[in-house]
């Protein structure tokens, strides 16, 4: 078993954060396998060396200890060039111009017909750059590409997919189908203009390169792994055991967010508390 903790560099670690990490690094330690890390710094707007620095800080200070050094994703960026190149070259992306505004206008138009649908992806995508046929030319440079679901699809020629879920209370399979990938997520983003790859284009690429065999993680991702799914069989990558765990929440009922400063490790930490009143706090 290899499992991995995936933070994002951009804020404080919460208690959420120490439950999923603490959960991924026991089951590794239970079943004899390994724990990694790896810093997900692909937001380049948001993401500061210090956040990283305090992430080793609260993870040893938990009790965490990594089989191998961790890896960031701004050092895989020839990986995820490759991905998007093949994936260009088999006429599955095409670039888009549109805005986020410009998406809102278009899925609410009146002849699209029926209320937009959000999928785990945001708005699903109403199909403006959408090209009739393959584009002959290079892959761009600078531009979003988004996947054509449907042409992904046809080059899968399957109509239904799964993967195992054991975050629920058991082992189960969870099925879905090419109907489901076209209504509730569409042509999602797999490249941004400022960044050559994603954040669905980079887990899927750095889980298989770090050789993950459960992946361990909050409930919000559930339904985002239709489309990790669909990415590890379009880039011939093994699929992990997916093992997604209830979020923590606040007093309130609310889902903890990396500005909730108040529920920081380190606040916890300076106000003295211990690595075990931490487990206790998140129910471990
Ligand atoms: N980097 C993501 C986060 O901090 C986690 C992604 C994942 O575990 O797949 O929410």
């Amino acid at each position: 078993m290899i499992t991995r903790f995936a933070p994002s560099p951009t804020g404080p670690l919460h208690l959420g954060h120490a439950y999923s990490a603490l959960l991924a690094h026991d089951m590794a330690r239970a079943a004899g396998g390994s724990f990694l890390l790896r810093i997900e710094d692909i937001d380049s707007t948001r993401a500061r060396p210090e956040w990283e620095a305090q992430i080793y800080d609260d993870l040893s200070w938990l009790g965490l200890t990594w089989d191998a050094p961790p890896i960031r994703q701004t050092d895989r960026l020839p990986a995820y060039r490759d991905a998007l190149q093949s994936l260009w070259a088999r006429g599955l992306l095409y670039p888009c111009a549109c805005t986020r505004r410009d998406i809102t206008a278009a899925a609410s138009a009146p002849q699209e017909g029926g209320a937009p649908v959000y999928g785990p992806d945001g708005l699903v995508y109403p199909g403006t750059c959408r090209p009739d046929a393959p584009i002959g030319a290079p892959l761009p440079d600078g531009a979003a590409l988004r996947l054509n679901m449907g042409a992904a699809l046809a080059n899968l020629a399957s109509d239904g997919f799964s993967f195992v879920e054991t975050g629920q209370g058991g082992t189960e399979n969870i099925p879905f189908t090419a109907q489901d990938l076209q209504t509730q997520i569409g042509d999602i983003v797999l490249s941004r203009r400022d960044f050559p790859g994603s954040y669905h284009l980079s887990v899927v690429l750095d889980d298989a390169a770090q050789g993950i065999t459960h992946v361990i993680r909050g409930k919000d991702l559930f339904e985002a792994t239709k489309i990790h799914v669909i990415l590890q069989r379009l880039l011939d990558l093994p699929t992990p055991v997916y093992h997604h765990h209830r979020l923590i929440r606040d007093e309130h009922g609310k889902r903890l967010a990396k500005r909730d400063d108040a529920r920081a490790i380190a606040k916890y930490r300076a106000d003295g508390a211990t690595p075990e009143d931490i487990r206790r706090r998140v129910g471990l």
